[in-house]
């Protein structure tokens, strides 16, 4: 409460006081004349101070004795003990009205501390996810620009040292054969890691507006661009009925495709079997992509949606190490979230989660 008010609370306290005592002095009967000192108590309660409630209780206590000995003696008729009771009666209302005040206070007080505390807890909490989207977005900036600005150099180096072992090749000695070899080779790979990088800064950035997305024709199309991969390794893919979501096709298809591309590549002995389905729980679809392949050991089971990371050597298997990370970015964009069922040598079921009434676009 601000300075001038709590003053003139108390000012009518002092003024209510008075009053009520002047009004005991004068009433002949004195029976109850200080009850209304719990008046003044129940006024302390817009006063800040819990002392406030107690000085009240205090004065009012004081007066309530002081006018048994002072105003006029009670009526014949009227026994002592019955004055007598009604201030102590009066005593016992003024300080259950200190007792209820200071506990109210007390339990205001708390709330306001809560709430303090709450809001406190907020704003920190606005202020640690600002800066992480702001350092969230000077990383996508930084790698956008590094991958993006790399490229060029690259570009050379890879045109140059295919050049050269188009020209030079045999017309120098065996290990310059092979040095050529591992220097294009070497640039090859630095150039799909870098574009890996760039369209994993970009889903964010360069993410088209969400549309109706039939997931059964997205699948078609990934069946049409691993044809070579499923004949080749004799796969069989199949799905059930797949729903139609709210969603960005082209990020969509790169989805389905990374998983069913990894379900082909990483396959056992046995020719690739790959189940695609989608369940309607909780007001959100939840797909999988299951295969009978090599399986993941649990304790890689989260490390393998980080962004170049990567359990075989790419002589084992091929790839970059990236497929995963841009799947679970996707399905973030999209409101859901990835995971991944499997064991070694038990094939390994992929699950990603998108909002049944689509979530809304980040742009
Ligand atoms: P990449 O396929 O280029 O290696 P990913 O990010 O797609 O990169 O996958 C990361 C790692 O997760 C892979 O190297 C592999 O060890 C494991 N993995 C992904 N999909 C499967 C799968 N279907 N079965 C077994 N292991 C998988």
């Amino acid at each position: 409460m601000k300075q001038n008010g709590a003053k003139q609370f108390i000012l009518y306290s002092i003024l209510v006081t008075i009053g009520i005592f002047i009004f005991d002095l004068l009433t002949p009967l004195g029976i109850a004349g200080g009850v209304p000192y719990a008046a003044v108590v129940l006024i302390s309660f817009y006063l800040p101070k819990y002392s406030h409630t107690v000085i009240a209780g205090i004065v009012g206590s004081i007066l309530t004795i002081l006018g048994f000995f002072l105003s006029p003696p009670a009526p014949p008729g009227i026994k002592l003990w019955i004055v007598l009771v009604n201030r102590s009666l009066a005593l016992f209302v003024i300080w259950s009205g200190v007792i209820f005040v200071t506990k109210y206070k007390q339990a205001i007080e708390q709330r306001r501390k809560a709430e303090d505390a709450f809001k406190q807890a907020n704003k920190d909490l606005k202020k640690y996810t600002d800066e992480l989207k702001r350092s969230n977005s000077e990383l996508e900036q930084f790698a956008y620009v590094a991958s993006h600005d790399l490229q060029e150099p690259l570009r050379m180096v890879s045109s140059f040292t295919q050049l050269l072992s188009k020209r030079y090749k045999d017309k120098l000695d065996t290990d310059a054969n092979e040095f050529i070899s591992y220097a294009v080779e070497g640039a090859n790979r630095m150039q799909r890691l870098i574009n890996d990088l760039l369209s994993y800064s970009r889903i964010n950035t360069k993410g088209r507006p969400f549309e109706e997305t039939d997931c059964g024709e997205i699948l078609g199309h990934v069946r049409a661009n691993l044809h070579v991969a499923i004949e080749k390794s004799g796969a069989l893919i199949t799905n059930d009925h797949l729903p139609i979501v709210m969603g960005d096709a082209s990020q969509l298809m790169r989805l389905f495709q990374n998983l069913v591309d990894n379900a082909i590549k990483f396959s056992d002995k046995e020719a690739p079997r790959i189940h695609v389905s989608a369940e309607a729980k909780d007001n959100e679809w939840v797909f999988s992509v299951r295969d009978n392949g090599i399986g993941i050991d649990p304790q890689y089971h989260e490390r393998i949606f980080l962004i170049f990371q990567r359990l075989h050597g790419k002589e084992e298997y091929p790839g970059t190490g990236i497929g995963l990370a841009i799947c679970k970015r996707i399905v973030e964009r999209h409101g859901g979230k990835t995971w991944v069922e499997s064991e070694p040598q038990k094939g390994s079921a992929f699950y990603f989660t998108i909002p049944i009434r689509g979530g809304k676009s980040d742009e």
